[in-house]
């Protein structure tokens, strides 16, 4: 089994194939001195030997047509292994310089898929950013990212990229913890699905026998999701595309815990921590973006009432209790594009876009119901509420709008609480629904 792929070449590889080259050369000139050297003295030994009796200018000729004569075959061998050794050299150079050729791929991969990630300020376009990585990075193989959400029990299928004529991966894994190599945090390559040592998953696929690598993802540290790429057991993911695929889910796992923070502390600046409504300033903002559109809305503030008696009485926990519980109850009450906010202490407001101010009374009034029925369960006091509505039209601006929401506020406590007012009106109004009994 195979775990970390990994292909570097390095200053010192480079510096090596130039040696290699300057050796060569020195060498074969070397080898050529010294043979015509060695050459012309054996014929000269030789001419001696064989000719005592010649004299000076002959014996010379004698000795080099000698040396040449014993040369010839050497020299000839000589080219012969210079030659081989050219082609061999020749040929290292080529695989050095394809590796080199890929290595300033890899790197240019990397610099990119950083590039583009950076540029995506939300979840979804990371995924679509790690989709079209997944093309680049192993562009024959099916490949997905399973991720699991904040609660890490889950993984889910986040992005699939899918080649022309391939299945899905499909790994049916449920959590990190059920994951070879979310587990482990290390690249898992199956040759075979069939082998002893293959990873259980990979067994009973539609597609049949397959191979697979798995590239667990860490976010902060901690493994939160793997990347699955599939591969047949003839044409299983390269080393290349491995390579690639163990940069990108390094790079995304960066980038998705970056924006998970980001979006925390995002939250955390929009809300309010004990009942998660979105708090004043939130509130504000998004009214004005709604008026700025020409958008207009009801409005209505909300005070609990005699809340310190309550918390004088049942302590500051239950208190607490209380505000959440309120808070529920408004959520479960609204639609999903009005807005619930705590205004401070216990105090809310709601706007309810696209709303007259009749649908703000019967909203309003199914509140004081459901709060009746909420406290009559024993989990908190009995506690009630008293409202205000206004309508954007009211005022010329929202501080207007909230002055208007205030004052029926306060003359629905006057005329007793748990009632809901309405703005210019210093009467409750009749309750809309059977609420009240
Ligand atoms: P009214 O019906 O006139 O509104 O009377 P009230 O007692 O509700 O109004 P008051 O302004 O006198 O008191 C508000 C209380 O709300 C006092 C304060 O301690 C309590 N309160 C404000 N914020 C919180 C909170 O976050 N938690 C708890 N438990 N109590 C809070
Ligand atoms: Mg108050
Ligand atoms: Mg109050």
């Amino acid at each position: 089994m195979t775990d970390q792929h990994e292909i570097t070449v390095t200053d010192a590889d480079r510096a090596a194939a130039r040696d290699d080259v300057l050796k060569t050369s020195r060498g074969t000139t070397a080898g050529g001195i010294t043979l015509v050297a060695m050459t012309n003295l054996l014929g000269a030994v030789v001419a001696q030997a064989a000719f005592p009796r010649l004299d000076g200018f002959v014996e010379a000729l004698v000795t080099a047509g000698l040396a040449v004569l014993f040369a010839a075959p050497l020299l000839i061998g000589m080219a012969g292994m210079a030659k081989s050794k050219g082609i061999q050299h020749g040929s290292m150079t080529a695989a050095q310089n394809r590796v080199m050729r890929d290595d300033a791929r890899r790197q240019e991969f990397e610099r990119r898929l950083n590039r583009a990630l950076e540029m995506s300020d939300e979840e979804p376009a990371a995924f679509d950013v790690i989709e079209r990585g997944f093309m680049t990075a192993a562009p024959n193989w099916p490949v997905e990212l399973l991720l699991a959400d904040n609660s890490h029990a889950h993984l889910d299928r986040v992005v699939t990229y899918l080649p022309e004529g391939t299945d899905l991966p499909g790994c049916s894994v449920a959590s990190p913890d059920d994951c070879v190599a979310a587990r482990r945090a290390q690249t898992q390559v199956f040759p075979d699905s069939e082998e002893l040592d293959a990873c259980p998953l990979l067994r009973g696929r539609d597609a049949g026998r397959c191979s697979a690598v798995c590239v667990p993802v860490s976010i902060m540290g901690r493994t939160v999701g793997v990347v699955h790429a599939l591969g047949s057991v003839d044409v299983p993911v390269d080393d290349a595309a491995i390579h690639s695929l163990q940069t990108l889910a390094n790079q995304a796992g960066n980038r998705l815990g970056m924006l998970r923070v980001m979006a925390e502390t995002t939250v955390q600046a929009a809300t309010d921590g004990l009942t998660g409504l979105i708090n004043r300033r939130t509130l504000e903002n998004q009214l004005r973006h709604i008026a700025n559109d020409g958008g207009e809305f009801a409005f209505v503030m909300a005070d609990l009432d005699h809340f310190k008696v309550l918390n004088d009485s049942f302590g500051h926990e239950t208190g607490d209790r209380a505000l959440r519980m309120f808070a529920e109850t408004v959520k479960h009450e609204l639609r999903a594009h009005d807005l619930a906010c705590r205004y401070g202490g216990e105090e809310f407001a709601l706007a309810l876009p696209g709303a007259e101010t009749h649908d703000a009374i019967e909203v309003v009034e199914r509140i004081r119901q459901a709060l009746r029925l909420a406290t009559s369960h024993g989990d908190a006091p009995l506690f009630t509420a008293s409202f205000g509505i206004a309508h954007s039209r009211d005022g010329a601006d929202l501080k207007e709008v909230v002055e208007k929401a205030d004052q029926a506020l306060f003359a629905a406590k006057d005329a007793g609480r748990d009632r809901t007012c309405l703005d210019g009106h210093a009467m409750p109004v009749a309750p809309t629904l059977t609420a009240l009994g």
